[in-house]
């Protein structure tokens, strides 16, 4: 699909716009010449501008009145097959209504921008509406082989007619087709390959086919950032819409909130991650996109090196052709120091304080070969309900090479609701100032505070090293 295009009018609505962008990461926004600033790019006239884009091809978002687009295109429609879909969003941004396209993704996409606004879209299909699909539409890697039945067929369900499945798609048996196991009507999904012989099928006006394209399955192992929703970037955002299956830990999937809607939830123990990194594999050999959604970063003490690990490991053969792709986000020491000043602003390390994957003898020599080498550490995992003694044992190991005044920061919950940040000092860190929703940043030598106004600190750890001026 090409690049949706958003149609401005007026600067009042280029925030709408913006919010809108975040949600389709690769839209562009076009802005009226002299009534609009701040847009990708610019136009002067509004009917032309949009019956060019619509011919080429591109998705339409008017952030205008329904009528002017209806009346800007209506000249030009003649085949509803290949059209792409025309989006009418109040200047407020409390409507989104899809005008056109809805055999070509028109109300997917309205879905996408009435969440990305948080209200519901005005769909008025009522294939959609009572059924939650479009049978002429189907999603990527399916096809169907009787698109000429789909409107009759569509319409005999909304007449009473019920339906068989045969076979297996998540987006019928989820959808909310009248299914009985005598329906009056089939569906049936073919897993099949290019050497299938279309001609040998069975269809008619009853029966619709669906063959499934073999698609290679994807594999992206995404960060959501500390706190989900403000942190997460477009990319996850953009790769969270194309996915059909999540793989994780229930509490970061209940963080990615309306983003895991309609796809299959692969929910899991957080102890369990080669498990989960095996399972996340094998969906994506079967031809799903599947997301691995951890928190912060997917590469930072998460699931990234899970999977790498298991996939070489086992290196199953139906693995070989996945696409995997790591999405990055912003890791929890990184909220943390932006909420304080800048105490990662000179040379730190990150280390774990988790002793599932390594035994306590490790972290105590590397927290002293660090503390020795004068990194600030960021501390991940500091507590949790069976570790409760090791961060007082670090604390105790970082004292034989730091002052007692070194500025520690404890952050909790960044990023999401009881977010708290506190300064003390090293001789003050004790077990019981964290959980495992903290992360612990220790200063260097170097680190220093600044006095605010409001009585809190900022803490920084300056670039230059013991008054070495920069060059
Ligand atoms: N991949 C994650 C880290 C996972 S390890 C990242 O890059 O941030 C889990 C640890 O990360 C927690 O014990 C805690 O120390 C830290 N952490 C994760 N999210 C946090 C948040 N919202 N606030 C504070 N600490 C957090």
């Amino acid at each position: 699909m090409k690049s949706p295009v958003i149609l401005i009018l007026g600067e009042a609505s280029v925030s709408i716009a913006h919010q809108i962008q975040i949600a389709l990461p690769d839209s562009i926004e076009y802005g009226l010449t002299g009534r609009t600033q701040s847009v990708d790019l610019t136009f002067s006239k509004f009917s032309e501008t949009v019956r060019e884009l619509f011919s080429q091809g591109h998705p339409i978002i008017g952030i205008c009145a329904a009528g002017i687009l209806i009346r800007a295109l209506a000249p030009i429609l003649s085949d509803k097959r290949a059209e792409p879909p025309v989006i009418a969003v109040a200047e407020d941004g409390s409507a989104v209504v899809p005008l056109l396209g809805g055999l070509t993704g028109a109300n997917e996409l309205a879905n996408s921008i009435a969440n990305a606004l948080n209200i519901r879209a005005s769909v008025t299909a009522t294939g959609q509406l009572r059924f939650n699909l479009v049978l002429e539409s189907p999603p990527a890697g399916y096809d169907l082989v009787n698109p000429e039945y789909a409107k009759s067929f569509t319409s005999d369900l909304i007449n009473g007619a019920t339906v068989r499945l045969i076979g297996n798609a998540a987006w019928l048996s989820q959808s909310n087709l009248p299914f009985s196991p005598d329906g009056t009507h089939i569906i049936e999904v073919i897993e099949s390959d290019r050497s299938i012989d279309r001609s040998s099928l069975v269809i008619d006006r009853t029966h619709l086919v669906y063959l499934t394209n073999p698609t290679q399955g994807k594999l992206a192992i995404i960060g959501t950032g500390p706190g989900a929703a403000k942190w997460m970037s477009p990319e996850v955002k953009a790769i969270f819409q194309s996915a059909t299956d999540l793989v994780g830990y229930k509490t970061y999937l209940d963080l990615v909130g309306n983003l895991a809607k309609g796809k299959q939830i692969h929910e899991s123990d957080n102890r369990v991650e080669l498990d989960r990194a095996r399972h996340a594999l094998d969906l994506a050999a079967e031809g799903k996109s599947v997301v691995v959604v951890s928190s912060g970063d997917p590469g930072i003490f998460a699931m990234a090196a899970a999977v790498f690990e298991v996939l070489e490991r086992e290196s199953k053969l139906e693995w070989q052709k996945i696409d995997i792709q790591v999405a990055p986000g912003i890791s929890a020491m990184q909220a943390a120091a932006a909420a304080i000043g800048a105490p990662l602003g000179h040379d730190f390390c990150a280390i774990s304080l988790s002793d599932i994957l390594k035994p306590w003898e490790i972290v105590a020599e590397r927290i002293a070969a660090v503390a020795q080498a004068d990194f600030v550490i960021a501390f991940y995992n500091p507590v949790s309900t069976q570790r409760t003694w090791q961060l007082t044992a670090a604390r105790d190991i970082l004292l034989k090479y730091r002052s007692t005044e070194t500025p520690v920061i404890l952050a909790r919950n960044l990023g999401r609701s009881g977010e708290e940040v506190r300064v003390i000092s090293l001789s003050q860190l004790t077990s019981d100032q964290a959980d495992m929703r903290t992360i612990v940043i220790v200063g260097s030598s170097q680190t220093r505070t600044i006095p605010r106004s409001d009585g809190r600190v900022w803490v920084y750890t300056p670039r230059n090293y013991q008054g070495i001026s920069e060059r």
